[in-house]
């Protein structure tokens, strides 16, 4: 008898799913059109000799309404030598497919809401989502979704599926290996991402190309596993935080966005333009040059010290592409939080899920000043640290 693997699959939008309108601009078609491709693509399933759609159909949907994978796929892994592995999954969509560059905080919440009401059925999650941010949305999920026992991976395309060219259907099929035959697998327990043949850690991801099929690097971290003719899994170590019960989180039981800002140093930044993001702002991400350096000018200084006092949130991150902000310059005086190796991507939906969390404003400090889900080489965030700063106590939510 095979074991059974189920994988639930959102659809949220982006290329993958798009095809030219009246006006010939690309949009998202609705799950129903992907479904209907998708079903009729013979990689994904055996079709016998003369056999029509509908009666592929009838054999490779259970009565349930979950789609059979290809069982051909399941030979991938090498535990299949000894048990068979049948992966049937089931596609669901949210209830307006978009193109990322609209997303929001809201979908994430949405997107995580969803997945934490199939996490009991299923065991393995693949959210289908446009290229543009989606390492800001695998960032923000590895925050909301927290301490997960399954994989969730998401993923998309540079061509839509309906292009002889695509590369969507082979992240589908890479995705979907990875979250079904694979999803015993510890190490694979967390969000991730996956592009052209290769698994990475959700928020450690950049996008650095939008013209190859290479989109996404990993610039501080392996990638977690590589296709290639055969799988390789890499040695992972997951960080985990040791996190009190207080400290579950509260995050995005509200969908606003606060007043989250970037302030990007560059040769010739005045004084004017620092304090015009810094006054209003909720929390601040600096991107500063090197290992976290920013002009030597007392003005600035001044700013960042009454930045601080009014009680708004700073990390320090480099604009550089790979390295490391360390606790060493003027900054750091000012209390700005370094970032580590941090991306500006995981920076950005930490420093909005901390912001939307209940939690009190020093407890607040002391997440960004450690690292949660391994999203950077700062200390382990725990409750027991000694570098917890004076008057600095866990706290219920409100
Ligand atoms: N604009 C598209 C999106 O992010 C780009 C893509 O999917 O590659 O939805």
């Amino acid at each position: 008898m095979a074991v059974e693997r189920k994988v639930y699959v959102l659809y949220t939008g982006g290329t993958f799913g798009m095809k030219k309108d009246d006006d010939g601009k690309l949009a998202p078609q609705t799950l129903d059109v992907i479904k209907d491709f998708i079903i009729r693509h013979t990689i994904l399933y055996e079709r016998k000799k003369g056999e029509s759609d509908e009666n592929v159909w009838n054999r490779i949907v259970t009565k349930d309404g979950l789609i059979t994978l290809y069982h051909q796929l399941a030979e991938d892994d090498p535990k299949a030598k000894s048990q068979k592995y049948k992966v049937l999954y089931r596609m669901d969509s949210l209830p307006t497919p978009i193109d990322s560059s609209n997303v929001t905080p809201k979908d994430w919440s949405d997107m995580a809401e969803k997945i934490k009401e199939h996490m009991g059925v299923y065991d393995g999650f693949v959210i289908i989502h446009g290229t543009d941010t989606m390492a800001f949305t695998s960032s923000a999920l590895s925050f909301i979704l927290g301490k997960i026992n399954k994989p969730v991976i998401v993923t998309g395309a540079q061509m839509p599926i309906f292009h002889p060219r695509t590369d969507g259907l082979d992240n589908f099929v890479g995705s979907m290996l990875m979250a079904g035959y694979f999803c015993d697998r510890e190490m694979l327990h967390q969000v991730m991402l996956y592009d052209l043949n290769k698994l990475y850690q959700g928020n450690r991801v950049v996008k650095f190309d939008c013209d190859s099929f290479s989109v996404f690097d990993s610039p501080n971290v392996f990638p977690i596993a590589s296709l290639e003719t055969t799988i390789k899994l890499y040695e992972h170590k997951m960080v985990e935080p040791i996190f009190p019960p207080s400290l579950k989180s509260k995050a995005f039981t509200r969908a606003e966005t606060p007043e989250v800002r970037i302030l990007r140093f560059f040769p010739g930044i005045t004084e004017n333009y620092v304090r015009g993001i810094l006054v209003g702002a909720d929390g601040v991400i600096l991107e500063t040059y090197g290992s976290g350096n920013v002009p030597d000018v007392a003005w600035l200084k001044e700013c960042l010290t009454e930045a601080d006092k009014r009680g708004v949130l700073m990390l320090n991150c480099t604009q550089v592409y790979r390295g490391t902000v360390l606790p060493i310059y003027a900054t750091f005086e000012a209390h700005v939080i370094p970032g580590y190796d941090i991306t500006p991507e995981a920076a950005m939906t930490k420093m909005i899920w901390v912001l939307n969390s209940g939690f009190n404003p020093e407890t607040k400090r002391k997440i960004l000043k450690h690292s949660l889900y391994g999203e950077s080489c700062a200390p382990p965030y725990s409750p027991l640290l000694p570098n917890v700063e004076p008057g600095e106590r866990e706290q219920t939510p409100e």
